[in-house]
């Protein structure tokens, strides 16, 4: 019963946001000064966190989920490759990021918080974070949601389609499981899920997590615990936690090595990757 309550509270939340997005398509709609201003203000706020990157590495919720490797190497202040369209990039989903919100809001979402900085003290080290919305559904039950900005390939194969949150759990190496159970966790509320909007098309998709939550949030919560203490201790000397993969080719069904050797997956996607190739790479 509850399943199919949850069920329609996300196909409503979903409506809202499609009827609002059609109508303002069809010029039916009014934006109030007000909302103008609060969406200039996160562009504002979003061009100032861009422009003026923090270097020293802090323990955050939004990170914690990530490869513990590019954490010590980022913490001890290793060099990372840095692109220069990423600032771009970053910008875009900032931006993509603050409109879907403006979009929420004037849909009629019953958003409860935004932007809410929130704190965890996980084995004596306190861990926050910025969540981006707690919103309230027609049942009065409040839940926090992400907001996320993706690429064309990551909306069709990682949120929506076959993917969704078990998919996502799989494969995880921006940790944003954790990330939104360690804000559940903090403001004592379920983790509902994200919402996604696909950066080309425009289109909009509510992802959900799980209605039954507990065993997950606790696995998770262990998970962080482990990590924190692996990032606090100051003696511990750095290790490659991958091993090389064999490149392999399918021939009538059957694997086949090519003798080469590939980088493990997570190293694919490291800014470490081209800076520290000697120190990462493993035999
Ligand atoms: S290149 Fe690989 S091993 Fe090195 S920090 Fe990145 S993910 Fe970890």
């Amino acid at each position: 019963m509850q399943t199919i309550v949850w069920q329609t509270i996300l196909m409503l939340l979903q409506f809202k946001i499609q009827d609002y997005m059609e109508r303002a398509s069809r010029g039916e709609v009014t934006l109030p000064p007000e909302a103008v201003l609060n969406f200039a203000k996160s562009c504002k706020d979003a061009v100032t966190v861009q422009l003026n990157k923090e270097k020293s590495y802090k323990i955050r919720m939004s990170g914690l989920g990530r490869p513990v490797c590019q954490q010590l190497l980022e913490k001890r202040g290793i060099e990372q490759e840095t692109k220069y369209n990423l600032l771009f990039t970053f910008l875009f989903g900032d931006i993509v990021e603050s409109i879907a919100v403006l979009v929420l809001e004037q849909a009629g979402v019953d958003i409860v918080a935004k932007q809410k900085a929130v704190k965890l003290t996980i084995d004596g080290t306190d861990v926050s974070g910025t969540l981006d919305l707690i919103i309230r559904d027609e049942f009065g039950q409040e839940k926090v949601w992400d907001v996320k900005s993706a690429s064309e390939w990551a909306f069709k194969f990682k949120y929506t389609g076959y993917g969704g949150y078990e998919k996502i759990k799989e494969d995880d190496p921006f940790g944003y499981i954790m990330q939104g159970h360690l804000y559940g966790e903090a403001t004592g509320l379920p983790f509902g899920g994200w919402i996604v909007i696909n950066k080309s098309s425009g289109e909009v998709a509510v992802v959900e997590a799980p209605e039954w939550q507990a065993d997950d949030r606790k696995e998770y919560l262990a998970d962080a615990k482990k990590r924190i203490k692996i990032l606090t201790d100051e003696s511990l000397e750095f290790k490659v936690p991958f091993k090389d993969v064999f490149e392999t080719y399918k021939e009538d069904g059957q694997e086949v090595r090519t003798g080469n050797k590939l980088l493990p997956k997570p190293c694919t996607m490291c800014s470490f990757q081209s800076t520290l190739l000697e120190r990462c790479s493993v035999a």
